[in-house]
């Protein structure tokens, strides 16, 4: 292995993080966590139990109160020092996240720069939690309002950004008084784990933040969100497990953010800027390798610029470099692991057996490594599985309509709801789409509209509850309501 791969790998904690102490898992079982762009093993990794998870829980109820009580401005510095922290080490960050999940080291670079943002906000966000003192209308009484730290969180988190689904859950839980748990994703726990010992750098105190990486996400969490000390689960990833998790949730009726998936449409109406359509159409499907929550999942052109629109998108996708993220020039990386990559796959030979196009790309790139060609394709039928489901994949299917009816209808054809994308130079279009189309964020001609000052988050089966922004943070506080007889 490279050196400065290894000093790196070297230099991360691979323990469990419970009450302020890196330790081994009680079984003392650990796992593998492997280089998706070689299919090698990088490291292995503590492998929490429910007992882990359980004592990981002990240390978060224990320090609650105390943190709870912890001056904000407090708080907010040990964000702001996190903040520079990440930032000073962006370069470890950045080929750490591109060694354990695949995405080109400039992307991970910009992952950093995000992810690190999210506790600068917060670090802002955490002395502006205010309540307020209110004559009721009759003047009989007074309201007192306050926001109060809800309590112990559970944090769990995807693979596809590792850095910033971690610091958009961790940074406004700790702005608000909350003490945590977090399940990093199986196949990435290696950034979550740099991130929690900077953490401890910067000044969060024994038990605030825990970590537990673990082979049995279901076993170790399912003990947890059952316990009534637990106040909070946030959750990023599928739909699928997200409902599992909120009828689990149910039982102890408890406060959930759920980021779940999208099936993104990204609309190109004739009237577009079709220099401007494109260059949004390739950050909005190729960034991060098309894994991403995020991504445009579904094309639709309307008919006058369809044909235009395919043949300047494939020209630009073809000119992608395939390759190891560590390399110069690469842009785009392996899918995370064999089952993504057949998946995507089978999702084109779909597609095409039902009469697609290829226009560029179409299939596996032969290994060590989970690479797939950026894939173009024209004529799709709009019932094909691959504009009906997810893809998480470099794939681009283009559907072509002819009115902005027709488009909305096919946009808001689908469960989910989490960002649409729409190009189109009329007015009146643009302010009536945000009106007209489910979900949670638009980018109106835009193809990355992600910022930790903003309210992400989906409507429908995206997903409840909002990441980042002024809404950030109300996540994780509850209202109390105390009322005074009028002094008068
Ligand atoms: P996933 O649902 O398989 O896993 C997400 C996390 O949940 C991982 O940490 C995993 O270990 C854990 N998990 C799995 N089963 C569990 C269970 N039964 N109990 C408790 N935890 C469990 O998703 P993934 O493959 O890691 O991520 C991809 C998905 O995440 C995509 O659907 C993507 O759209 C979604 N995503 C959504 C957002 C968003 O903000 N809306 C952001 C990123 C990713």
């Amino acid at each position: 292995m490279d050196p400065r791969e290894q000093s790196l790998l070297d230099a991360v904690p691979t323990g469990l993080l419970i009450g302020g102490q890196w330790r081994d898992a009680s079984t003392g079982a650990r796992f593998g966590v492997d280089d998706p762009a070689t299919g090698q093993q990088l490291t292995t990794v503590a492998d929490a139990s429910p007992a882990d998870a359980m004592a990981a829980l002990d240390a978060a109820a224990a320090a609650q109160e105390e943190w709870a009580a912890t001056a904000p401005r407090v708080r907010g510095e040990i964000l702001r020092k996190a903040f520079e922290l990440i930032t000073a080490r962006a370069d470890d960050f950045a080929l750490l996240m591109t060694m354990e999940m695949g995405k080109a080291l400039p992307e991970a670079r910009g992952e950093v720069a995000y992810g690190a943002e999210f506790l600068r906000w917060f670090s802002e966000e955490a002395v502006r939690v205010a309540g307020r003192y209110q004559t009721a209308p009759d003047g009989k009484s007074r309201f007192l309002v306050l926001r109060k730290p809800v309590g112990p969180c559970l944090l769990i988190t995807p693979w596809n950004f590792p850095l910033a689904m971690a610091t958009r859950k961790a940074g406004a839980a700790i702005a608000a008084g909350c003490t945590m748990v977090i399940k990093p994703a199986k196949l990435t726990p290696l950034t979550t784990l740099l991130f929690a010992q900077v953490m401890l750098e910067a000044g969060v105190p024994a038990g605030v933040l825990n970590v537990i990486p673990t082979s049995s996400a279901g076993s170790t969490t399912g003990p947890l969100i059952a316990d009534p000390r637990l106040r909070k689960l946030s959750f990023t990833g599928s739909t699928e497990v997200g409902v599992t998790l909120l009828q689990q949730a149910a039982e102890n009726v408890l406060r959930t953010s759920m980021e779940l998936g999208g099936n993104a449409p990204f609309l190109v109406f004739a009237d577009a800027d079709l220099d401007a359509a494109v260059d949004g159409a390739l950050a909005a499907k190729l960034r991060n390798i098309g894994e991403a929550c995020t991504a445009a999942n579904r094309f639709y052109v309307q008919a006058p610029v369809a044909e235009e629109f395919s043949r300047r998108l494939a020209e630009k996708v073809a000119a992608k470099r395939v390759g190891r993220g560590t390399e110069d020039g690469i842009d785009i990386g392996p899918l995370i692991d064999e089952r993504s990559r057949d998946k995507v796959h089978a999702l084109v030979t779909d597609a095409v057996a039902r009469g697609a196009r290829v226009v560029t790309g179409g299939g596996p790139v032969s290994g060590p490594g989970w690479f797939y060609q950026p894939t173009v394709l024209s004529n799709v039928p709009a019932d094909a599985t691959v504009a009906t489901e997810e893809i998480f994949g470099p794939v681009a299917p283009i559907i072509t309509f002819d009115t902005e009816d027709e488009a909305v209808e096919l946009a808001n054809s689908t469960p989910y709801g989490l960002i649409a994308y729409a190009y189109t130079t009329d007015l009146n279009r643009a302010l009536r789409l945000p009106e007209r189309i489910e979900s949670g964020m638009l980018g109106l001609n835009s193809g990355v509209i992600s910022n930790p000052a903003a309210p992400f988050g989906g409507v429908k089966q995206s997903g409840m509850g909002r990441e980042g922004g002024f809404e950030g943070i109300d996540e994780y506080l509850a209202t109390m309501y105390v009322g005074i007889p009028s002094p008068f």
